[in-house]
């Protein structure tokens, strides 16, 4: 009897905690819409509904425009997951009271800021540009998504905590060039904050718990950067942050849809290491104009993709699917698993997915206006 009666006291208190998340994955397919993850899974498995983020168990849709413009790039589509406030295409983690290129709005804090003040590890990982729009919306505060000097200076000079803790991506001669305009040679900017700036995966020291990894290429294994990327943040014990990016813009479509099949190969894989302690979180910033229209089982869905079609080809017509080198303004997936995750359902604005990241955590944000 008076087992039972401490049992029933402890359930909900067990319960309870179980909510909390220690950690958080944010998972970014830039421009992976709706058109483009069927097409994905059918190009990749030969079938509807076999990508591993199309069985996760909590399943919304989230609406992706900006302060002022139906349609978002990346900077304001970003901007708005990782800091719970809209603002406008072309600018970063600032408010709305922002002029591209002419005028800083304030500063808006982003999810990885918030860790960071509170102890957690943070990381970021991108086969993009470290000073593209996505990674950058995480910690950089600027006007102008082209300022990269000012992007990658802010990178490693952060505002909160000891900075970004895992920070893998590629753009590294591009970096360079825009720091050296600005009179901040790399190998300066690297010493005066303290950290090495790596150049290949393999230089990574495993035992360590920082590295900051700028990549010429954009064609590494992201799924192994992401597991090293675990293997150093876990070793907080006040748990991490950690956003993944796949460029999944589809412009080539071959290249973009497979990359959306191996992004997803890698989430399902993060997904058996991580414990039942960790939110994960899938979603695009927006989506893109491209369309299954047409089609049989028999046939590969992209016959007649041109094999070396480079990115930057305008619009394409395949025998079935039709792509227009253009972002488009409707809703996206978003797909979660863990504590928090329920949060995740129906239709929802891109700028409520901050609050379920910080509410896993157990944290109260600025209320989006
Ligand atoms: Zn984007």
């Amino acid at each position: 009897m008076r087992l039972i009666l401490v049992l029933c006291l402890a359930i909900p208190v067990l319960a309870s905690a179980q909510t909390r998340a220690q950690n958080v994955i944010l998972f970014l397919a830039d421009a992976a819409g709706l058109p483009t993850i069927n097409a994905a899974s059918i190009h990749g498995h030969k079938a509807p509904r076999k990508l591993f983020i199309q069985r996760m168990p909590q399943i919304a849709l989230s609406e992706t425009s900006t302060a002022s413009e139906l349609v978002t790039d990346s900077a304001a589509g970003m901007t708005a997951i990782v800091t719970g406030s809209r603002t406008h295409n072309g600018v970063i983690a600032q408010s709305d009271a922002a002029v591209r290129g002419r005028l800083d709005g304030a500063p808006l804090k982003t999810i990885l800021e918030y860790a960071e003040e509170r102890g957690l590890s943070t990381g970021v990982i991108s086969n993009d540009s470290l000073a593209g729009a996505t990674p950058a919306s995480l910690y950089a505060h600027v006007n102008d998504r082209n300022k990269t000097a000012d992007i990658f200076i802010q990178a490693l000079t952060p505002r909160a905590g000891d900075g970004v803790d895992v920070l893998i991506g590629s753009g590294r001669s591009a970096i360079e060039r825009a720091l050296m305009a600005a009179r901040r040679p790399l190998p300066d900017l690297a010493r005066e904050s303290g950290r090495t700036v790596l150049a290949s995966l393999r230089d990574i020291d495993r035992q360590g718990s920082r590295a900051v990894v700028l990549l010429e290429d954009n064609s590494f294994d992201i799924g192994e950067a992401t597991r090293m990327a675990i293997e150093m943040l876990s070793r907080n014990p006040n748990g991490y942050f950690l956003m993944v990016e796949s460029d999944a813009h589809t412009d080539s479509i071959r290249q973009g849809l497979d990359r959306v099949v191996a992004f997803d190969r890698a989430i399902e894989d993060i997904a058996k290491r991580v414990g039942d302690d960790t939110l994960l979180l899938f979603t695009a910033d927006h989506s893109f104009d491209l369309r299954v229209y047409d089609g049989k089982w028999d046939a590969p869905l992209l016959a007649g993709v041109p094999a070396e079609m480079g990115s930057g080809a305008g619009a394409v017509t395949l025998r079935s699917v039709r792509m227009n080198d253009d972002h488009t303004g409707e809703e996206v997936l978003v797909a979660a698993q863990g504590p928090g995750s329920e949060r995740v359902r129906g239709y929802m604005a891109n700028t409520d997915l901050f609050h379920v990241m910080m509410s896993a955590f157990g944290w109260a944000g600025p209320a989006t206006r």
